[in-house]
């Protein structure tokens, strides 16, 4: 390593886009000083420092690091006029962590550095202030000597606690300086003491262990499992910058304030001042919610011209930025400085309110409004709220911290939240206030409630992050950790209670509170329609019912891409029809079951097809081996076992009865003994079952999903698919006699030769004749096939000549390509891999792009030799994956099909598949 090496950039000469090495906060500090705004003046140590530092087993930092941090400290004295270690007028800086990904909370801040005998003399002298000296002495030691000596903030408090009795005090504000000039002295001891050493009074050295201590935080357990989780990899983020900023004071008494603000309001989006200030204190007591801040408005009253500046500041942010900004700032004796600005996170509901109304007010284009909203946050749109039509009363209010509402049972710590949350319970994490560490509490749980803080505490902003509903500050609540219990007026929260938190309104409720769907806001349909105009691939619903397929339209689907026929079979009614149909020893006992059966399903049909009038609806015949339709082999045995102790109990009723009447015979009255049953409806019981019982023997198979199903059963039982196809194309020749415009596609699963469509194609082709002289109308529709296996995808060539469209089933697909059972292998040996790295994603979630992938792009090309601009899509569970989805634009896929509730999150993605493409595919097609 070059001894030359500039490690140490003061912000007026840092490059304020270069986040990777100066970390987000401090290319942002750069950026902010440099356009104008009034930040306290300093320095950023480089990532590069830190990954050097953390390299080196001696844990030294790089050579050269101290002296460039001396030099730049000499700029700030000479800037500020103060002097870092200094009795007359001392500098004290913040040593801050900033890596390039924004991760709120995960590593180490450490303010008021360079306090020591001297310097507190100084401030004392130049405040006239000492209660507030020793406060910010005693808040220092405690923060230095927890974060950058390890002394357990449990020492400190047991100190502080005992002083606060010794004075009588409950709130921190009654300590007088001669408190807190104690607690400071108590917690240098309790440094000694826990540590060996005395506390370091050089501010040098200070800031040299500070420094080292933020190097260290990133590879702390807090950061490295905020990295896994929210999957932040190093080209990402590699390593922390450190942040070196002059300490501006908020709490120099009731002309200073801290606050933290976003630039519109976070919950909502709403272009209106938001967010939170303290008078007389620091920015800590904000974000950790010690004590219930303020809202910005009443700032407006106690502060004028303050709030004046605040606005100007918040205007210049937003116009220089172009994105919402969470900014800090201080106001320290009446003068405003801004700490620092980042990329404000929201939730949905407010990053699309936000997009649209950005668009309009000319600050980012279509484009950009798209971009800045990943598309998996749309999900949280459609989480329920609490139905307003219910009346509930609730038990305690809150801050709306994080929208939407959420039921689960109380739990009292992150742990044990994890524990319960993991073991599917759905759980409420209950705090008083909430730490980075509850971490993984808040990634178990349906929602979080806490006793204290505001709507930027740790609890709202994580929970925001997150889009989990939040209800911060509810201080009706006394949450008692160590009873595991919360008490709320009369009433008493037990651990494992039921209770129901609504983040859009602050109400707390015991017990269940119904819910509601969400619903679409314009905001989110207009931002929907800009995805629509610049995504190439359409989206399509998989939807097996007229309903669904109404609700995947209100999504904003273009199409039913499948629909899965065997789900219509389930339905209370109709299986013992399709039971009929498979016990049939013979074809026509067969053909008059389906006789039953095609009434239904054309009306399904028709429903469907009515429900997307103007769009395709692909409709998948018969799928699963039938079997999947009987009870198993094991039921029907015990069922029979039984039946027959039944007969026999019959049987010994019946001679009992007839004992009896013989018996009594001559008497004038005699006991009645009821029969039981008639014999002969047990006998006909048991036939049936055993009937049952031989066809499921029959039907077994030792792998049936790779048995008798598909068109395998299609082909082997022509009938079944006659029937279903009939059903088709005569609810669209009835459609098509009402005047409506509609769309069937006819589509065949698990195929794997052309002979195979080719068998299925005949019986198409001669319904279609029967049922068009029938209707006498000309019914329009495609026929198609499933790829999901693989050798149909290596035929692709080949089956395009009698396929007029394809549909990638990537789950059966995944499954073909890899020889991984979908049904075992996600609880069996995939989370193993993929905690040893031998898999990265579950591919029946992330779409495996190198090889299943492969295979797709493969046979999209071929088939699109035999047919030039064939459409394909892709109908697996991937077509709802963002990324995979991604990929479907890359390889020229016509359309994805997912889920309905997915309909809104792939348009968006389809919408970021096209902008992201700097190589527009040449073989992307319309349907
Ligand atoms: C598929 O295999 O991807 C598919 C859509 O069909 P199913 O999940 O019904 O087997
Ligand atoms: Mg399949």
């Amino acid at each position: 390593m070059s001894e030359g090496k500039k490690y140490v950039y003061g912000f007026e000469e840092g490059d304020g886009q270069n986040k990777m090495l100066l970390g987000g906060k401090g290319a942002n500090l750069c950026e902010m000083t440099q356009i104008g705004l009034n930040v306290p003046p300093g320095f950023t140590i480089t990532t590069e420092a830190c990954l050097t530092y953390l390299d080196n087993p001696d844990r030294e930092l790089p050579a050269g690091v101290m002296d460039q941090v001396r030099e730049q400290m000499r700029n700030v004295e000479a800037n500020t006029g103060k002097t870092f270690g200094g009795s007359e007028n001392p500098l004290l800086v913040s040593v801050r962590s900033g890596s390039a990904m924004s991760m709120p909370g995960m590593m180490d801040t450490i303010l008021n550095l360079g306090l020591n005998a001297t310097t507190l003399k100084g401030v004392i002298a130049q405040t006239g202030n000492e209660r507030f000296a020793y406060d910010s002495y005693r808040r220092f030691v405690q923060l230095f000597g927890k974060v950058a000596l390890g002394v357990p903030d449990e020492a400190f408090d047991a100190e502080f606690e005992d002083v606060k009795k010794k004075a009588g005090v409950k709130q921190d504000l009654g300590l007088s300086a001669r408190d807190l000039h104690e607690i400071a002295d108590r917690f240098l001891d309790v440094v000694e003491r826990e540590t060996g050493r005395s506390f370091p009074d050089d501010p040098m050295e200070q800031l040299e262990i500070a420094v080292k201590a933020v190097f260290n935080s990133w590879m702390g357990k807090r950061a490295v499992d905020y990295r896994r989780e929210f999957k932040i990899t190093p080209d990402m983020a590699n390593g922390t910058a450190v942040n070196v900023q002059t300490m501006v004071f908020g709490n120099m008494g009731n002309d200073s304030a801290t606050g933290v603000g976003f630039t519109r309001d976070a919950g909502t989006g709403e272009n209106v001042m938001y967010g939170e200030y303290l008078t007389n204190a620091q920015g800590e007591d904000v974000v950790a919610g010690i004590r219930t801040p303020k809202p910005v408005a009443m700032l407006a009253d106690e502060m004028p011209e303050q709030y004046k500046g605040l606005v100007a500041l918040r205007n210049k942010l937003e116009s220089h930025y172009r994105e919402v900004q969470d900014y800090e700032y201080t106001i320290e004796k009446g003068r405003l400085f801004c700490l620092q600005t980042r990329n404000g996170k929201m939730n949905a509901t407010a990053l699309v309110r936000t997009s649209v109304e950005m668009v309009r007010e000319g600050l980012i284009n279509k484009e950009q409004a798209l971009l800045r909203i990943q598309p998996e946050m749309l999900e949280q749109l459609l989480f329920p709220q609490l139905d307003p039509s219910v009346t509930a009363t609730p038990m305690a209010r809150g801050l709306p911290a994080s929208p939407g509402a959420a039921i689960g049972h109380a739990v009292f710590d992150a742990d044990r939240a994890e524990v319960l949350g993991r073991g599917g319970q759905r759980v409420i994490l209950v705090r008083e206030e909430t730490k980075p560490e509850d971490i993984h509490g808040f990634f178990a749980s349906q929602g979080i409630l806490t006793s204290r803080g505001g709507k930027t505490s740790h609890a709202a902003v994580v929970a925001r992050g997150m889009g989990k509903p939040c209800v911060a500050g509810a201080e009706g609540i006394h949450v008692d950790v160590q009873m595991r219990k919360a008490f709320v007026g009369g009433a008493t929260i037990s651990e494992g209670d039921l209770i129901t938190i609504d983040g859009t309104s602050g109400d707390v409720y015991l017990g269940e509170v119904a819910m509601k769907e969400a619903e679409f806001s314009a905001e989110l349909d207009t931002l929907l329609g800009w995805a629509d105009e610049f995504a190439q691939l359409e989206v399509m619903a998989n939807a097996d019912t007229p309903d669904d397929a109404a609700r995947a339209v209100e999504f904003g689907a273009k199409g039913i891409g499948l629909c899965r026929t065997e789900r219509m079979f389930n339905a209370v009614e109709r299986l013992p029809l399709v039971v009929e149909m498979i016990l049939a020893e013979n074809t026509g006992d067969r053909q008059a079951a389906l006789d039953k059966l095609l009434p239904i399903q054309r009306g399904d049909f028709k429903g469907m097809l009515k429900a997307m009038a103007g769009k395709p609806v692909t409709v998948r015949l018969l799928d699963p081996p039938i079997h999947e339709f009987l009870p198993s082999e094991h039921q029907l045995e015990e069922e029979l076992e039984q039946l027959v102790h039944l007969r026999e109990t019959v049987a010994g009723m019946n001679v009992l009865s007839d004992a009896v009447e013989f018996m009594y015979r001559t008497a004038d009255t005699h006991p009645s003994v009821d029969r039981l049953a008639d014999p002969r409806l047990v006998d006909e019981a048991i036939e049936k079952k055993e009937t049952m019982l031989r066809k499921v023997r029959a039907l077994s198979e030792v792998n049936p999903m790779l048995g008798h199903r598909g068109v395998r059963l299609g082909i082997t039982f022509p009938e079944i698919y006659s029937m279903q196809i009939r059903a088709v194309l005569e609810a669209a020749a009835e459609c098509t006699r009402e005047g409506l415009d509609v769309y069937p596609e006819i589509m065949v699963p698990q195929v794997c030769t052309k002979q195979e469509l080719l068998a299925v194609k005949r019986i198409v082709d001669s319904v279609k004749q029967a049922v068009e002289t029938h209707y006498g109308v000309e019914v329009n529709f495609k026929f198609g096939s499933m790829l999901e296996v693989a050798r149909a995808c290596m035929r692709a060539e080949s089956m395009a000549e009698v396929a007029e469209f394809f549909s990638f089933g990537t789950n059966d697909l995944t499954q073909a390509t890899f020889s991984f059972s979908r049904e075992d292998a996600e609880n069996k040996f995939l989370p193993l891999y993929n905690e040893a790295g031998i898999l990265q994603d579950n591919p029946f979630e992330v779409l495996d792009v190198k090889g299943v992938g492969k295979i797709m792009e493969l046979a999209v090309g071929w088939g699109r030799t035999t047919r030039a601009g064939m459409k394909m899509g892709i109908c697996g569970e991937h077509g709802g994956h963002p990324a995979s989805i991604g990929f479907c634009h890359r390889i020229g896929l016509t359309y994805v099909s997912c889920s309905g509730p997915r309909v809104p999150v792939a348009r968006l993605a389809a919408a970021h598949a096209a902008l992201t493409d700097d190589t527009a595919h040449a073989g992307a097609q319309s349907v």
